[in-house]
C-alpha cells in the first residue's frame, strides 16, 4: 500500500517549495488510495524555531491538503515528532556498529578542521571515508578496551556510516531515472551524537522504515543523500522505499533556486502564510489575498502537466490527473505574474457573496455599511477585472461614495454645452418611475433621440459625473445601483 509522508524541520515558516513538496505527497497518496502522514524532523535542537511546528500545520490545513497522520492525529505509528522518538535511534546505531557498518569517531572540531585545511592547501577535497580513516582518531584503529574507556570516560563522540569502498551504485529515481553514484565519492556520514540525538539521515531512514513509507517524494536538495539512504537500508537489512527527486523551483528572472530575497525584490511571497520574526515580517499568500485552491493549482503545475495544455485543476481533478512519471526533470519557473492570473481564475468562478463577505470587511475598515445584497451586485460588476478582492474598492469605490476628483483627461471633453445637456439628464433622471438598469437606458436613449444628441455628448459627462473617471460596467447599471437621488446629486456636483 502506498504511504507517503512530508517531513519538515520546524527551522522557519514553510517555503513555497516545500508546500509543493507537501502537495505531490499529498496527490499521490490520494491518487493511489494511500495515506498522506506528516512526520516533524527536529531533532537538530539548534535550528529549532518556536512557532514553525504550528505555522507548518496551519499552511497545510489553508490549503487543503492536511496529513491524516501526524501529531494528534491518528498517530498509528507515532509519535510523530523526531524529538520524542529520541531514545528510539540508539539501538539502531548500536546495531550498525555491532553488524560492521558503523563506528565511533572521537575527532574534535579542530582537527577535522585541519585536516581539511590540510588537504585544501594541496588543492585536494577531504573526504572522511576509507581515504582518510587511518589516520583519523577512530575506532577503526582503536582496540575494544580503548573505545570502552574512551566512551565511560564521558569523551564525546559520533558514530559514523562505514561507507563501502569501490562500489558503483546503480539506483532508480523515478523521475529522473537511473542513476549511478560512486561510494568512494561519499563521506561517512555522522549517524548518531554522544549527547543522544541521531542525525536526520539516522533518524530519518529509521522512521521511514518504521512507519512503513513505500516512497520518499523529496525536493532535488536531497538527491545527493540517496546514495546514504539506500547504502544504510541495505546495511539494517530492510527494503527501501521508491524515490522520487521533485525538480527545483527556479527564480522568475535569471537562473538558480527561488529565494526569499526573489520575493521582496519583486514583490511577491514565498510563503504560504505570513510569518513575523526578529528580522521583520514575511508576507503570504493568504494574507496577499490568494484563494488557496488558486495556490495548490499553480504549485501543482511547477514541475508537472497532465500532458494537455489544461491549466485550471481543482484539487480533486489533481488528484485524478496526478502521475509521478510526468514530473518533469528540469528546473520549473516560478511566475508571479501567472499566480495572479490564477486567482484571478478562481475568484471569477467564485461565488459572488463570499467575494463580497470579504469586501465588506475591507469597506468597515473604511467606515461604510453597506448591505450584504448590495455588495454582492458590486462583487458580480467589478469581479472581471480583478485578480484580488483587496482591488475591489479601488475598482468600485464610486459604488459607495461620490467622486471626490475627476479624471483630468476625461475632463478636459467637458464642452461648454456641456453643462446644459446634464441638467436637461437630470430632468430626465427625474422622470424614470421604476429606476431599473434598462428603465433608465430607454428614457436616457429615447431622450438622446427626440433631441438628436450624439452618445457621447452624454455618456461620457454621465459616466464622469458617477464614477469620476471613464471606467467602470456598464453605465445604467451604476446608475440603479446608487440609485436616483445619488445620481443626481453626483451630476450637480459635477455640473458645479
Ligand atoms: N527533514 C528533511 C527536510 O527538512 C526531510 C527530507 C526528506 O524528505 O527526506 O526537508
Amino acid at each position: 500500500p502506498v504511504r507517503v509522508r512530508f517531513a519538515p524541520s520546524p527551522t522557519g515558516p514553510l517555503h513555497i517549495g516545500g508546500v509543493r513538496t507537501a502537495l505531490f505527497n499529498y496527490l499521490f497518496a490520494k491518487k493511489h488510495g494511500g495515506v498522506f502522514y506528516l512526520r516533524i524532523e527536529d531533532t537538530d535542537q539548534n535550528r529549532f524555531v518556536p512557532g514553525a511546528e504550528a505555522y507548518i500545520f496551519e499552511a497545510l490545513d489553508w490549503l487543503g491538503i492536511a496529513p491524516s497522520e501526524t501529531v494528534g492525529r491518528n498517530e498509528k505509528f507515532g509519535p510523530y515528532r523526531q524529538s520524542e522518538r529520541k531514545d528510539l535511534y540508539k539501538q539502531y546505531a548500536d546495531a550498525l556498529i555491532a553488524s560492521g557498518n558503523a563506528y565511533y569517531a572521537f575527532d574534535t572540531a579542530e582537527a577535522l578542521d585541519a585536516h581539511r585545511k590540510d588537504h585544501e592547501a594541496k588543492g585536494k577535497t577531504f573526504i572522511y571515508n576509507h581515504h582518510n580513516r587511518e589516520k583519523l582518531d577512530n575506532s577503526l584503529r582503536l582496540s575494544a578496551a580503548e573505545i570502552e574507556k574512551r566512551i565511560s570516560s564521558g569523551e564525546p563522540y559520533v558514530v559514523r556510516f562505514k561507507t563501502p569502498v569501490d562500489q558503483t551504485l546503480q539506483l532508480h529515481d523515478i523521475i529522473r531515472g537511473d542513476i549511478k553514484f560512486e561510494t568512494n565519492l561519499l563521506d561517512d556520514k555522522v549517524l548518531f551524537k554522544s549527547d543522544g540525538m541521531p542525525t536526520y539521515h539516522l533518524a530519518n531512514i529509521v522512521d521511514d522504515h518504521l512507519m512503513e513509507t513505500s516512497h520518499v517524494i523529496r525536493g532535488e536538495e536531497w538527491l545527493p543523500s540517496m546514495p546514504l539512504h539506500v547504502l544504510l537500508y541495505r546495511a539494517f537489512g530492510w527494503d527501501a522505499p521508491e524515490f522520487a527527486h521533485l525538480p527545483l523551483i527556479l527564480k522568475p528572472i535569471g537562473n538558480g533556486k527561488l529565494s526569499k530575497r526573489d520575493g521582496d525584490k519583486m514583490g511577491f511571497p514565498v510563503f504560504p502564510l505570513e510569518w513575523k520574526s526578529d528580522e521583520g515580517l514575511s508576507s503570504g499568500y493568504r494574507e496577499n489575498g490568494y484563494f488557496p485552491e488558486a495556490v495548490v493549482n499553480f504549485l501543482a503545475l511547477l514541475g508537472w502537466n497532465d500532458g494537455t495544455d489544461k491549466e485550471l485543476f481543482s484539487l480533486d481533478e489533481l488528484v485524478e490527473a496526478f502521475d509521478l512519471n510526468r514530473v518533469h526533470k528540469a528546473g520549473a519557473k516560478f511566475d508571479p505574474e501567472k499566480n495572479k492570473w490564477f486567482n484571478h481564475q478562481y475568484l471569477v468562478k467564485r461565488d459572488d457573496t463570499l467575494l463580497a463577505k470579504d469586501f465588506q470587511q475591507i469597506l468597515i475598515g473604511k467606515g461604510i455599511d453597506k448591505p450584504l445584497d448590495y455588495v454582492t451586485r458590486v462583487a458580480s460588476l467589478i469581479k472581471e477585472r480583478a485578480h484580488f478582492v483587496s482591488e475591489f474598492w479601488d475598482l468600485g469605490d464610486y459604488f459607495f461614495v461620490a467622486p471626490t476628483s475627476y479624471d483630468e483627461k476625461a475632463a478636459k471633453n467637458w464642452k461648454d454645452e456641456t453643462a446644459g445637456l446634464m441638467s436637461d439628464l437630470i430632468d430626465v433622471l427625474e422622470n424614470v418611475e421604476d429606476f431599473s438598469s434598462a428603465n433608465i437606458e430607454t428614457s436616457v436613449k429615447a431622450w438622446m433621440a427626440a433631441n438628436e444628441i450624439g452618445m457621447g455628448k452624454v455618456m461620457q459627462p454621465l459616466r464622469l459625473s458617477v464614477v469620476g473617471a471613464l471606467k467602470g460596467p456598464h453605465l445604467f447599471d451604476i446608475v440603479e445601483m446608487i440609485g436616483k437621488e445619488d445620481t443626481i446629486g453626483r451630476i450637480k456636483h459635477a455640473i458645479a
